[in-house]
């Protein structure tokens, strides 16, 4: 493992002890070796001088639930030192007291609650303190030989503590431990089945030894226990390919329908077919190895205690996972705790990989990248010995602390369309673009197709991290490229729920007297064959989906067709009429299917200054007259037809199919 630390970057940060702090803490969160999404915690201990004048000496610890890798100096708290330290000395002290007593000994009471760990920062005599669950320190102690091979890694450098629960238990053992020990003398603590504290006077030297313990810790398992090639490269978050095949992507499709169930609530899905996850999923206990346990206790919140194992009968399968969960928690319960959703987490699939589930797509992400981790240190275990983890008990108390669940509580509930997955067509702009927009702030995922091949189209499909939109180039009138891009959803999110078949072409004004046979086939093949194609490519996808739903872009012209727009018209009534089929046959499969009808929606790029001046000259009519001439006098943009379609995909639609709505402001020819 390399040390990043830069000269230059570390004076550009500032020389106070907290800016300093907030540069290293940052070094340690970018890498996934040492933490992963919001795990460790880092403090510094400094003297600020108060209002009075008089200077008090305060640690300033990682706010809980703050991440690394992007911490700023406010994710830190600032508590007296005196008084963490003094809690320390306690016999007891319940979770609720000990958040309390550090709130009420925080200088700044806006600053976040302290991390679980603060009480073990105040105790550890050096300024800089910095802990990670590192992979290649924990992955040792969990192995039979562990604490033995810590002695040959390190001598008497390092102190070893045993596993106990994070927070007060762990202070108060580590306080208990050390009373007579010099700290001078060692290096760091390694913590067994949790991690590795090291320390310092000033940031670098606690960063580099956290880098040199974890090295020798990495140094020996490369020599004792190397990776297969397979291993060496274990992406947890790819782009898409295309490539896996129709019955796989219907099969994980019926996983995450079968999980979402149990877990109440729409699921994300990543699918992790890399070499390293399939040369694992082939081990022969493989089944075994996935369901002993996570790599460190706090990923128990992430991961569930363990995988379930796909199976032919899915149904059955993951009902089984959740009748075993439930009896894991009777097993454990004080009687006083709620059980959590019994839903699994991550699946172990024979011969394919592995599977991420998320309550959305950054969830399912950071799940994802802590199995990718996790299957690595379970290889290196099994070669130094066995995979040996804390046991159920340890990982329930872990589980249901509920200092870990406040980690994952959020003030409000989740956006209407969380987790679940639409795929919409014409993305790149106007009306698509807009739905692309609305389904994002709804909280669903989405799949954007459009035929322009810029900006995030342009090499076939641009990933961008967490922001859940994967664009896909295509040309709806392409099956094959139609075919792909709902493969490469699926493959991202795991199945499809809601389609917005919107991309069209608008012919210019030609009429019918001088209509040319290209611009006839143009507008057939784009907006009515191409709608065909989108429909007949998602349905095997929506047949799995969750309250599966079909919104078609029509249009006005269907009821109130207008002169020299005869292609138009004609292939948009077509297409109405091919909807109220779709909508017959797909309601067994609880597909809904309604249409949505625009008209003189500027703002979609189709429209020009002055077409728009045009066109209101042709009426004699004002430009401003001319974008409202409706009844209701408004003006419709592509953002209020996105809305209207967004809630067509959603529950206020739900006991409606075959619908047209018009979105219109009114047109009396409509009417
Ligand atoms: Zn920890």
């Amino acid at each position: 493992m390399e040390s990043l630390w830069n000269n230059a970057d570390a004076a550009a940060a500032g020389d106070d002890a907290v800016a300093q702090r907030v540069y290293s803490s940052r070094l340690i969160g970018r890498d996934p070796a040492l933490v992963l999404h919001g795990g460790g915690n880092t403090s510094v201990k400094t003297v600020v001088r108060n209002v009075y004048g008089e200077d008090e000496d305060i640690l300033f610890v990682k706010g809980s639930g703050k991440n690394l890798a992007t911490i700023e100096r406010d994710g830190f708290s600032p508590v007296r030192l005196d008084a963490l330290r003094r809690m320390a000395t306690l016999e007891m002290l319940t979770d609720a007291d000990m958040v309390r007593m550090q709130r009420a000994a925080m200088i700044d009471p806006s600053a976040p609650n302290p991390s679980v760990e603060a009480i073990l920062h105040a105790i550890i005599p050096f300024d800089f303190v910095d802990h990670t669950h590192a992979d290649a320190v924990v992955t040792v102690t969990n192995t039979p030989r562990g604490v033995t091979i810590l002695g040959e890694i390190y001598g008497d450098r390092i102190f070893t503590v045993p596993y106990v629960m994070p927070g007060f238990e762990l202070a108060r053992e580590v306080y208990t431990m050390t009373r007579d020990i010099d700290w001078k003398q060692i290096e760091g603590v390694i913590l067994l089945h949790h991690g590795v504290f090291t320390f310092g006077d000033d940031a670098r030297s606690s960063y580099e030894r956290m880098i040199e313990v974890v090295t020798q810790a990495e140094e020996y398992l490369d020599a004792r226990a190397p990776l297969a090639d397979s291993y060496q490269v274990m992406p947890t978050r790819t782009m898409p390919t295309g490539s896996l095949d129709g019955a796989l992507l219907r099969n994980l499709a019926m996983w995450r329908r079968a999980v979402s169930r149990v877990a109440e609530r729409p699921m994300i899905a990543h699918i992790n077919c890399s070499a390293g996850a399939k040369e694992f999923s082939r081990l022969p206990d493989a089944a075994k190895l996935a369901t002993r346990g996570p790599l460190t206790p706090d990923h128990v919140i992430r991961t569930k205690r363990a995988a379930l194992v796909l199976r032919a009968d899915v149904d059955a399968a993951v009902d089984q996972y959740a009748e075993n969960y439930r009896a894991y928690f009777d097993r454990y319960t004080d009687g006083t705790l709620n059980c959590l959703d019994p839903a699994p987490r991550w699946a172990l699939w024979p011969d394919v990989g592995v599977v991420a589930f998320g309550e959305d797509d950054r969830n399912a992400a950071i799940t994802g990248d802590i199995v990718g981790q996790t299957l690595l240190a379970i290889v290196r275990a099994e070669a130094l010995g066995g995979w040996e983890v804390l046991d159920e008990e340890d990982l329930f108390e872990v589980e249901y602390w509920e200092l870990e669940q406040a980690k994952l509580a959020r003030a409000d509930s989740p956006p209407d369309l969380a987790g679940r997955v639409a795929l919409v067509t014409g993305g790149a702009r106007g009306i698509g673009r807009a739905c692309v927009e609305r389904l994002r702030a709804s909280g669903a995922a989405v799949v954007a197709l459009d035929i322009r091949t810029d900006g995030a189209f342009a090499d076939g499909g641009a990933f961008a991290a967490d922001n859940g939109v994967l664009t896909v180039n295509a040309d709806v009138t392409d099956a094959d490229a139609v075919e792909r891009a709902v493969a490469m959803g699926v493959e991202r999110f795991g199945g499809l729920d809601m389609v917005v078949s919107n991309a069209g072409v608008f012919p210019d004004s030609e009429p019918l007297a001088f209509l040319s046979d290209e611009a006839w086939q143009r507008s057939l093949a784009v907006n009515l064959d191409g709608h065909r194609l989108v429909l007949q490519k998602c349905l095997p996808f929506l047949e799995l989906g969750i309250d599966p739903a079909v919104v078609v872009v029509g249009s006005k012209n269907v009821a109130a067709p207008g002169p020299g727009a005869g292609a138009y018209s004609a292939a948009k009534a077509a297409l109405t009429q091919l909807c109220r089929v779709a909508a017959l046959e797909f309601s067994g499969a609880g597909i809904r299917v309604n249409v949505v009808h625009p008209n003189d929606v500027f703002d979609t790029g189709l429209w020009t200054e002055e077409g728009i001046a045009a066109r209101a000259a042709q009426y004699g009519m004002t430009v401003e007259q001319y974008r409202r001439r409706n009844l209701l006098g408004t003006e419709v943009g592509a953002a209020d037809v996105a809305a209207m379609v967004v809630a067509m995909c959603g529950s206020l639609f739900s006991c409606t199919t075959g619908a047209q709505v018009p979105i219109d402001g009114g047109n009396e020819r409509v009417i």
